[in-house]
């Protein structure tokens, strides 16, 4: 993509909280990233179509979500409990899953595999932590085979354990989708300063906004419109043109139960996000 900061939308086939892709359509958003549809949609014929689409819509797909059944974001304990490669009864069947995911993924011309990985432990002692290394090096090291890049998602860490993580890990396609308005959501930490702090492992960004919980870490903050919340989506924008970020803003508005207060509230964060690109990048 040459020029920078395209815009973009989270979408989903037929899993997941993104918009359909129709919206991305209809909306004029040149790129979307997308979450993995169920296994029986993840065939050659299922990717075949979608391309066609994606062709037809002249949509950029630039990056695949894993997700999986079972996981809940009710609260916090239970994102904890059933969230993404560390909950151990599940970690087996949904490391194979990612990996099938990737190879879907391949099938769509996409390198970028996205994911929450789940609450890593903070405390490199506890045995989980060896594990969860152990779990993330083998779906780097496979899907590094498919020239692909793993980007974890953020706000279920604090901006320092994910670097330890990510370090401990010792991956080169390794990296991260920043999600602002996680930070703030999870209670893990001020997302400007965050963002500078990871800035050169950031790959992919969520536009996402948030309120603080009033006792962050033990309740959600509050999911919001895109410049409602407590991000602060100008300084946001200049932090990531300041870490040298110049790939596609991707608008996450997890309210799939109001789609046409979804649809009307993506419109307003393009809005929102075109002004703000004029202003910073002339
Ligand atoms: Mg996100």
């Amino acid at each position: 993509m040459s020029s920078p900061w395209p815009l973009g939308v989270f979408t989903s086939v037929d899993a997941g909280l993104g918009v359909k892709l129709e919206v991305a359509r209809d909306l004029g958003v040149p790129t979307i990233q997308i979450h993995a549809p169920h296994e029986a949609t993840r065939t050659q014929a299922a990717a075949d179509a979608f391309l066609k689409k994606l062709a037809e819509y002249n949509i950029t797909l630039t990056c695949v979500f894993c997700g999986f059944e079972g996981e809940s974001y009710a609260d916090i304990p239970t994102v904890s409990r059933t969230v993404g490669l560390v909950p151990p009864e599940t970690r087996v069947a949904r490391t194979k899953e990612t990996k099938e995911i990737a190879d879907f993924a391949k099938l769509l011309g996409c390198q970028t595999i996205g994911m929450h990985i789940g609450f890593v432990p903070h405390d490199k002692n506890d045995p989980l932590y060896a594990e969860i290394i152990a779990i993330t090096r083998e779906v780097c090291d496979y899907i590094a085979k498919n020239n692909q890049q793993l980007n974890l998602e953020t706000g279920q860490e604090s901006a320092d354990g994910l670097l330890q993580f990510i370090g401990d890990v010792q991956r080169d396609n390794l990296f991260i989708n920043f999600d602002p308005a996680n930070m703030i959501l999870y209670g893990n930490g001020e997302p400007i300063a965050a963002l500078r702090k990871v800035g050169k492992y950031v790959r992919s960004v969520h536009c996402k906004d948030g309120k603080w919980a009033k006792n962050p870490g033990q309740e959600w903050g509050q999911e919001v419109a895109l410049g409602q919340g407590d991000v602060g989506m100008e300084n946001y924008l200049r932090t990531l043109q300041e870490i040298g970020y110049t790939g596609p803003l991707t608008i996450e508005r997890e309210i799939p139960q109001d789609p046409v207060r979804q649809k009307a509230e993506i419109g307003g964060a393009l809005e929102l996000l075109a002004g703000l690109k004029k202003k910073i990048l002339g």
